[in-house]
């Protein structure tokens, strides 16, 4: 933006930055972008009975230039890969990078000289996600936590440099836990995942 170049840090830019992240979280849209099985649950997530409009993200876009989370769907053929590469930049900034499935995050079982072994040779990802195929359940799970990873994305270079000072990393837990009711998580596993509850012992 600019401004925050320019300004000491403080509550403002820290509040502002805060209102844009939440704002980008909100309204991710997804370019339309299947290119294996794995496109079938991509589908699927997006149809009523998952319902990704819960999330701001019904609209998968025809277009890279009104979508900014390109979602890997599949493997990635070698004559595919400048096809995908040039799809992402014509993605407007900030853009965001899910790779769905094991094909798309290592090439998976096909370990040949025609499938890219991992989508992060051809474009930066922000987020794995495994499973052949991942359940949509998994992609609103790796979904949700890319919205973590947004929500913590500080605003300039200033920002940046204090947020690497204070060693502050983002959370990162599973929906199932994160969300599930009190007595349906396995204690250990949530004391292993999360913050001890105040007032419980
Ligand atoms: S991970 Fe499995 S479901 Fe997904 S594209 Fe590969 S083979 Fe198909």
């Amino acid at each position: 933006m600019g401004l925050e170049e320019h300004l000491p840090s403080g509550v403002l830019l820290t509040s502002v930055e805060k209102l844009v992240n939440w704002t980008r979280k909100s309204s991710l849209w997804p370019a339309t972008f299947g290119l294996a099985c794995c496109a079938i649950e991509m589908m699927t997530t997006g149809a009523p009975r998952y319902d990704l409009a819960r999330f701001g993200m019904e609209v998968f876009r025809a277009s890279p230039r009104q979508a900014d989370l390109m979602i890997v769907a599949g493997r990635v053929t070698n004559k595919m890969a400048p096809v995908l590469r040039q799809i992402y930049d014509q993605m407007p900034e900030p853009r965001w990078v899910l790779a769905m499935g094991v094909c798309a995050s290592s090439g998976g079982m096909f370990n040949n000289y025609a499938v890219v072994q991992g989508v992060d040779h051809i474009v930066p990802v922000d987020m794995y996600l495994p499973g052949c195929p991942p359940r949509p359940e998994m992609l609103i799970d790796a979904i949700l936590k890319l919205h973590a990873k947004i929500m913590d994305e500080p605003l300039g270079t200033k920002r940046a440099a204090q947020l690497a000072e204070s060693g502050h990393k983002t959370e990162l837990v599973p929906s199932s836990v994160k969300f599930a009711p009190e007595e349906r998580v396995d204690e250990r596993r949530r004391a292993a995942l999360l913050p001890p509850l105040e007032g419980k012992k």
